[in-house]
């Protein structure tokens, strides 16, 4: 079983999350999209409305499992058996981090590899802080997301 994790904290889940989870449907059997809880972390929405949020947005995905794990992220990898950690790029600053994330953890964890998707040019500039932003400010963010945020 191919097993991938797409581990992020999703506050909220974006159009271009989406994306690359689809995108990455076919490559693999099982897609674990994982939201990474942090207790010292301060987050916009619950962590029950971005689960919920999440598993709505990929119900007609079988292959898609929404869980919310602790810890490091190899951690829950190893856990759930995952070879696989997936992540979004959307321009050379994302890589730089992604970068250097992947390092480590292929540090930590040589068996499980990092895997890159590169976002469409059209979801490039889409984030989860712009769409607090347009969230906090009445703006429409209706481009970005796909469900309503209440
Ligand atoms: P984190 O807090 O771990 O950065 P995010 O929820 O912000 O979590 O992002 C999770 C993953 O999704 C990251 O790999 C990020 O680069 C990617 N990502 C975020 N927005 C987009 C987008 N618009 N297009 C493609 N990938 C994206």
């Amino acid at each position: 079983m191919r097993i991938a994790v797409f581990p992020g904290s999703f506050d909220p889940l974006t159009k271009g999350h989406e994306e690359i989870v689809r995108k990455a449907v076919p490559l693999f059997d099982k897609i674990y999209v994982a939201i990474g809880e942090n207790a010292n972390k301060k987050y916009c929405f619950p962590i029950e409305k971005r689960l919920q949020w999440i598993r709505q947005a990929f119900a007609d995905e079988s292959k898609v499992e929404v869980v919310v794990y602790e810890g490091l992220t190899i951690d829950f990898c190893r856990k759930v058996g995952a070879r696989f950690i997936l992540r979004g790029l959307r321009n050379s600053m994302d890589f730089q981090y992604e970068k250097d994330i992947a390092e480590a953890n292929r540090h930590l964890a040589p068996e499980v590899e990092t895997i890159f998707l590169l976002s469409s040019p059209e979801l490039a500039h889409v984030s989860s802080s712009l769409v607090r932003e347009l969230y906090h400010h009445q703006g429409n963010y209706s481009e970005y997301v796909s469900f309503e945020l209440k």
